[in-house]
């Protein structure tokens, strides 16, 4: 039988198993299970040539129960507006397990931002923000970059808000560059999150990290800090790494600042020396002890999983493994370290950003760090106990852990 890959449904089948451990009455499971909030609009934006090009874009407001919309806006060509319920859904889980007071959302429009120039981006980022202003703000809906966007186009996001609503309100919107209310340590706080739960894992987990070995597939911003970061606080040794046109593996280690100058110089990891060449689905296998996957969705499945030997997968990307491959990496005890928990670290400092932003004050990176890991080593545990006591993977108790906090506000509220 193929599997499901519809992000959405994948979403959905996965809160289903949660609710029915969970208990959840029906008519709870049915409000959680599907968007509070949608927008769908179009986007007229006026071309360099003078032509104008309609564009689709979305919001999804999944929950709000807990505080404020949030979630990132995501330019993509094949973007399809289930994979923004998909992301927009898991948003929601990720702030509830981190327990900040946030709910969860996703934006996107369809368009090839590779194929705009820097004045139709603008335009298009512009527009954007004028289709969703009255429904955003800092307490109502916070976006934040995602795929193919940046802080640039944050900060054209918030100046057209700005213009709109006629005050400042940086918090409009996170992942800003640090001169327009950015927050230090933003830039590596996934990785950095993430690296903490590696830690906590290795201590659950009775597991010495100092000269064990990884494997990172994905060299982007998760990958990259994930690489600097596994070797500078946890001692690990990353042996590979990879992106889109492969990997390199060298057994001795490789050094993420020679790596990284290769990558910037030649356009790939492919052909650092000193290291032999190797695919991307040859990495996942690789005999190592910690797995990073860094890039895609779906890339661990029912058909690869049983191949995979290290003993802990810490998803930096969102949605890396499959159901089907989910049940094989319990079954073989591989302990898997789920998304929303894993990368959890770029939208806790996202949220730091917002709360600098409404004081008008500024933390050192020093600070962002150390609030970052307590955050993080919290979340960690609650999980990994959760899982103790249900005898279940730890996805489906990070889901226990974060849909129990959600429909717990949904009940106060008196919603349902
Ligand atoms: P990015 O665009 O900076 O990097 C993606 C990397 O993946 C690139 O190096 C690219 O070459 C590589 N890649 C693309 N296709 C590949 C393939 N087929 N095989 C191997 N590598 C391939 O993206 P990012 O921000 O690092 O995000 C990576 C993942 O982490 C995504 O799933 C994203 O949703 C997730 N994530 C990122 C953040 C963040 O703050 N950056 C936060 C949460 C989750």
């Amino acid at each position: 039988m193929s599997e499901v890959l519809n992000p959405f449904a994948i979403a959905q089948a996965q809160f289903d198993k949660a609710a029915v451990i969970l208990q959840l009455d029906q008519d709870m499971a049915a409000f959680l299970r599907q968007p509070m909030r949608e927008y769908h609009f179009t986007i007229p934006v006026r071309m360099d040539d003078g032509s104008t090009r309609v564009f689709r874009g979305y919001r999804v407001q999944y929950s709000d129960a807990r505080g404020p919309a949030k979630g990132g806006i995501r330019f993509h060509p094949e973007e399809t507006v289930d994979t923004i319920r998909a992301l927009a859904a898991w948003m929601t889980w990720k702030t509830a397990v981190v327990d900040i007071p946030l709910g969860g959302g996703k934006g996107g429009v369809i368009c090839n931002p590779k194929e705009l120039s820097q004045t139709e981006l603008e335009r298009l980022s512009r527009g954007y923000m004028r289709a969703i202003a009255r429904y955003v703000g800092l307490t109502k809906d916070v976006p934040a970059p995602d795929v193919y966007t940046d802080p640039q186009i944050m900060a054209w996001m918030m100046d057209e808000y700005e213009v709109l609503v006629g005050h400042h309100e940086a918090g409009v919107i996170t992942g800003k560059p640090l001169a327009l209310g950015g927050s230090a340590g933003r830039d590596q706080a996934t990785a950095r999150g993430g690296i903490y739960t590696v830690r906590e894992a290795g201590k659950v987990l009775g597991l010495d990290l100092q000269g064990a070995t990884a494997a990172i597939q994905g060299y982007g911003n998760a990958g990259t800090f994930a690489h600097n970061l596994a070797q500078s606080v946890l001692g690990l040794k990353v042996v590979a790494v990879s992106d889109s046109r492969g990997g390199i593996v060298n057994w001795e280690g490789l050094d993420p600042a020679a790596v990284q100058a290769h990558k910037r110089q030649t356009g790939s990891v492919l052909g650092f020396p000193e290291a032999e060449e190797i695919s991307n689905s040859e990495l996942l296998e690789l005999d190592v002890l910690v797995l990073f996957p860094a890039a895609l969705e779906n890339v661990i499945t029912g058909q690869n999983a049983g191949q995979l030997k290290a003993r802990i997968v810490a998803e930096l990307a969102n949605g890396p493994t499959t159901p089907q491959a989910d049940n094989v990496l319990y079954e073989n005890g591989v302990y898997v370290i789920p998304d929303f928990l894993c990368n959890a670290g770029g939208v806790t400092v996202s949220y730091f950003e917002m709360v600098q932003n409404a004081y008008q004050f500024y933390w050192d990176e020093g600070m962002v760090n150390e609030r970052l890991d307590r955050k993080m080593t919290a979340a960690f545990h609650a999980v990994h106990q959760m899982a103790q006591r249900m005898q279940v993977n730890n996805r489906v108790a990070a889901y226990l852990v974060a849909v129990d906090r959600v429909a717990q506000a949904v009940k106060l509220r008196g919603w349902i």
